[in-house]
Parts: structure tokens; sequence; C-alpha cells
């Protein structure tokens, strides 16, 4: 099993359904379906829970 790495490269909007995919290129988020609301504070659904790798002991 290859190590799981958990970096998100999808995210949504849990509030107006904004949906933004990582670019690594850019090395930052991009919007990938629709602008949803502009005026929206958005909810991402990765929030909070989020861990860069799975599985680290230390
Ligand atoms: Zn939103």
């Amino acid at each position: 099993m290859p190590v799981q790495i958990r970096r998100p490269d999808r995210r949504e909007c849990e509030r107006c359904g904004r949906i933004e995919e990582w670019s690594d290129e850019a090395d930052a988020w991009r919007l990938a379906d629709g602008p949803g609301d502009v005026y929206c504070i958005h909810e991402w659904d990765i929030n909070g829970t989020f861990l860069p790798i799975e599985g680290t002991d230390e």
C-alpha cells in the first residue's frame, strides 16, 4: 500500500455549492465549477478535520 497522502484536491462550499480544485502548479485553489455566491463566507467541506498525512505515529 502506498502512503496515503490526504491532501485534498477538491473542496466544496457547504453553503453555496462553489467547487474549487487544487492546482499544484499555481499552489493555490482554482475555481472548478461555478462561482457560487460571491457574497458567501465559504464553508469548505474539508475545514477543521483535514490531516496532511495519515498514519504518522509522532
Ligand atoms: Zn460559499
